[in-house]
């Protein structure tokens, strides 16, 4: 499996660590030149490791130890984070298209990365979702690329279009969406040409394609035994055509892994899927926090870290609920209950976790509480004073439009926002028996 003795080294270095009851300063910056050379030795990109070890020294050295931890998980705590930040923290996935669009989706990559086989497995993925894709030969090149797809895409019971090998693949994916419109499909993916290179005639097919159909999702797929070569291929792909993301194939394989942690820093583009496997179920959505905690190897620490970060919000939330109580629920209290959701993942993450709620309810909720107005009240709260974060009652109109102002926003916002505070806070004084015992919850607005 990749990243094993990326790992190993890791997980070295961070005994070493654990077994020391104080840390130096001088011990820290010791344990960290090892996780840099480690993380060299793992091919990661250079400039990604020591914006990477820089950032983890500062925030190691500067940082209180939370309690329940010992000196060395909290530095244990600070590398993961920064692992998972640097494959970008959130899982992305295909972007699906809205009000009755087709979803395109243009699958790119040099030759034997994986992309043929790799289409049809994500083929597989959205036909989990309860779409009904259609497969789009386009690789009109290589031998045996039309008859690969169609195999697969029998496996997959997927159907897939094909003109054979004698029109140019503009006119191909042209009629493939004609027929796709026909027939009901509502995905249609496209298996475009590799080469062994990059090379001009490649991206000019894939930039007319591109121009020819509106295409929803560029997906870029890499081999992650190339190492380096595909950070690079991929910069290059989304500088001459740009692409929505990458997936990345043969993970499963003997690999360092590092191009699976630099492709996001180097690029900006995140991982989408990840390649485990030559079969056409081996493809996993790419989740950047399982990813670090596979990395570093530590259930022990990682759970010990989650515990005490329950805790501060345990302690949070008991704080919030015996203000709720008193109904002396102030602007702070609101940022502090709005930052701890943000911990949580967002409104979205919390909500799609709670059962009975559907996916068009979950969508319909998002788009009335999308995380822009969130945005736009942690401003205006940001805005106010400390005394009038305090003492809500201080807000007469002069102060709000200087928050409106200080906050970038319409007075008529503020003044809603405002008057759903005191709502909600009349309605926590109407029903204080309710609180306090964890299963219903509080409502803000
Ligand atoms: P293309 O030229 O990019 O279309 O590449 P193919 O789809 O033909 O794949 C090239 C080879 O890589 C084939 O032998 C695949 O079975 C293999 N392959 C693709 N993805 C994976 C993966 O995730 N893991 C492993 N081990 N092999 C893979």
């Amino acid at each position: 499996m990749a990243f094993d003795s990326l790992s190993e080294k890791l997980q070295g270095v961070f005994k070493n660590l654990r077994s020391k009851g104080r840390l130096t300063e001088a011990d820290v910056k010791a344990a960290l030149k090892e996780v840099k050379m480690a993380l060299l030795e793992a091919d990661v990109n250079f400039k990604v490791v020591k914006q990477f070890t820089n950032t983890v020294t500062e925030r190691a050295i500067g940082s209180d130890v939370m309690n329940g931890l010992n000196p060395g998980q909290m530095v244990i705590k600070i590398v993961n984070e920064e692992l998972v930040n640097l494959m970008g923290s959130e899982v992305t996935d295909i972007t699906f298209g809205t009000g009755g669009a087709i979803t395109t989706i243009m699958m790119v990559g040099l030759q034997g990365a994986g992309k043929t086989t790799t289409t049809a497995k994500l083929a597989g993925k959205v036909k989990q979702k309860g779409k009904k894709p259609l497969l789009v030969a386009c690789d009109i090149y290589r031998p045996a690329a039309i008859e690969q797809l169609q195999i697969n895409g029998k496996k997959q019971d997927v159907e897939v279009f094909s003109l054979g090998d004698k029109e140019k693949p503009v006119k191909i994916a042209k009629e493939a969406m004609a027929y796709a419109k026909k027939n009901g499909f509502d995905v249609v993916i496209f298996d475009t040409a590799g080469r062994l290179h990059i090379d001009e005639d490649m991206m000019n097919e894939l930039a007319a394609i591109k121009s020819n159909i509106d295409i929803l999702n560029t997906i870029l797929v890499v081999d992650a035994m190339t190492g380096q070569d595909a950070v690079n291929v991929s910069a290059t792909f989304d500088e001459k055509i740009g692409i929505d993301g990458v997936i990345i194939t043969k993970l499963d394989g003997d690999t360092r892994g590092g191009a699976a942690l630099s492709i996001k820093a180097v690029t900006g583009k995140p991982i989408l899927y990840a390649g485990m496997g030559e079969k056409l179920s081996d493809l996993e959505q790419f989740h950047p926090d399982r990813m670090a905690s596979r990395i570093l190897g530590m259930g022990d620490v990682l759970s010990l870290i989650e515990k005490a970060e329950a805790e501060i919000d345990k302690d949070a939330a008991m704080q919030l609920s015996k203000k709720v109580k008193k109904a002396s629920f102030d602007f702070n209290d609101y940022l502090t209950s709005m930052e701890q959701m943000k911990k949580l993942g967002g409104l979205s993450s919390i909500l799609g976790m709670m059962p009975g709620i559907n996916s068009s309810q979950l969508a319909q909720i998002e788009g009335a509480v999308d995380d822009k107005k969130l945005a736009h009240i942690e401003a205006i709260i940001l805005s106010m004073t400390p005394a009038e974060r305090e003492n809500p009652k201080l807000l007469n109109p002069s102060r709000k439009h200087r928050i409106a102002a200080g906050a970038g926003l319409d007075i008529a916002e503020v003044n809603r926002f405002v008057k759903q505070f005191e709502q909600s806070k009349k309605m926590m004084k109407q029903m204080p028996n309710m609180m306090g015992k964890g299963r219903r919850g509080m409502r803000f607005p």
